[in-house]
Order: structure tokens, then sequence, then C-alpha cells
């Protein structure tokens, strides 16, 4: 028994993993295939992909964002998770990537739910802000360039409607962001971005240590 979040060995997290992820099979084929990719690493795990999902569907999300595409797990999850006419405005940067997570959305049927922004998101989401798109997303997933990480929150929470959730990842970076020898450029910006959100008023917060760290934010 405990009251402090366990560690995971690896015997356990294959137990959790075993009676909890209910992995459809294109998602399954998806996560395969990118795991052969040098940039693995880089895609969500299974148990994280299906906590958005479950959290997509308690809110009955219509209108999402998604910062950072790579191979399309995320967003494949998201897209399924919606209504038939529900949106998901994916921002990503690589044409190389997103050809694979295209492929996936059109293998499960869910193309029609996404909207792929091939530009850097900034300007993709300063476009939206611009375009008094302010306050209509319910959901948005932060997971791209880490050094652009309090840029994409703050034009995020502009997007987000009062009582829209917005999930951040990676947020515990591997761990490094406890250990203060730890000072390359991306450590120190997700731990300033961990302290900003902290006293953040302008939401409610929780830190789900799924993965490598999820903060969800809840817009207030
Ligand atoms: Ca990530």
């Amino acid at each position: 028994m405990a009251n402090q979040t366990l560690r995971f060995d690896s015997k356990l997290y294959r137990y959790l993993q075993s009676i909890s992820v209910r992995e459809t099979q294109i998602l399954k084929e998806l996560r395969q295939e990118t795991a052969n990719h040098l940039m693995a690493r880089m895609q969500i795990a299974p148990e994280q992909g299906q906590l958005m999902s479950l959290l997509v569907e308690l809110m009955g999300a219509k209108k999402t964002l998604e910062v950072g595409v790579f191979t399309g797990y995320s967003s494949l999850v998201v897209a399924l998770a919606l209504p038939d006419d529900g949106k998901v405005i994916a921002c990503d940067v690589s044409e190389e990537y997103t050809a694979i997570a295209r492929r996936y959305w059109e293998k499960a049927g869910v193309s029609h739910k996404i909207d792929l922004r091939l530009a850097p998101a900034s300007e993709t989401l300063n476009k939206l802000i611009a375009e008094g798109q302010s306050n209509t997303f319910d959901f948005a997933f932060i997971d791209a360039d880490k050094s652009n990480y309090d840029n994409y929150y703050e034009q995020v929470l502009k997007l987000v409607r009062p009582g829209g959730l917005i999930a951040i990842d990676n947020v515990l970076w591997g761990g490094k962001v406890a250990e203060q020898a730890e000072q390359d450029n991306r450590t120190k910006k997700i731990r300033a971005l961990n302290d900003k959100i902290h006293n953040d008023l302008r939401v409610n917060i929780s830190l789900v240590p799924i993965a490598d760290g999820l903060t969800l934010a809840l817009k207030r």
C-alpha cells in the first residue's frame, strides 16, 4: 500500500499495460511502424493515448488542437474519440513524419476530422487567434519542440475556451527536470514552464505521472 505515486519497474509497468490498454488494430500498427523509426521515442505511450481519448470523450469535445503531430498516434486517438463532426487542427512542420500520420488517418476513416497545417505551429496558432478563434477550442495537446513550450502554452491558452483542457507532454522530461545539474536549454525551458504553471491562476492543474509526465491544465 502506498499513498505516493509508485515507482514502476518493468514488471509492474507491463502489468499495467496488459490489464488497461485497449488498443485497436490500426493504432497498434501505427505504433509498431513508428517503433522502427529513428525518432520513435517521440511517440506517446499507448496508455497515455487512452487517457487522452477518455478525457476527450468525457468532455464531449468537438473542436481540438494538436501542437506537434509526429507520425500521428495522438491525433488518431483524439480523432477516434471525437464525434463525426469533430475537428483536430494539427500543427507540424514535417512533411515526412506527417505522411505516415496521413496514411493512418485515412485507413482509420478519420481524415475528414483532421486539418493538418504544415507550418511552424506558432504561426498557425497566431493565425487562429487573428481569425477570432480564441476561446473556442475544447481540448489541446502540446507535444512539440520544447524550446517553444512557453509560447505554445500562452497561445493555446488563448484559443481554448474557459472549461477547456490543455494537455502538455514530457513535463517530467525523463527525470531531468528534478536534477539541478541538468542545465541544457530544453530541460530549462520545461522546468521554467512547470514552475510557471504551478503558480498560474488562469488554470486548475494536475500533473499526471503517466509516460514522460502529462500536465493537465483546465482553463478557468
Ligand atoms: Ca512527447
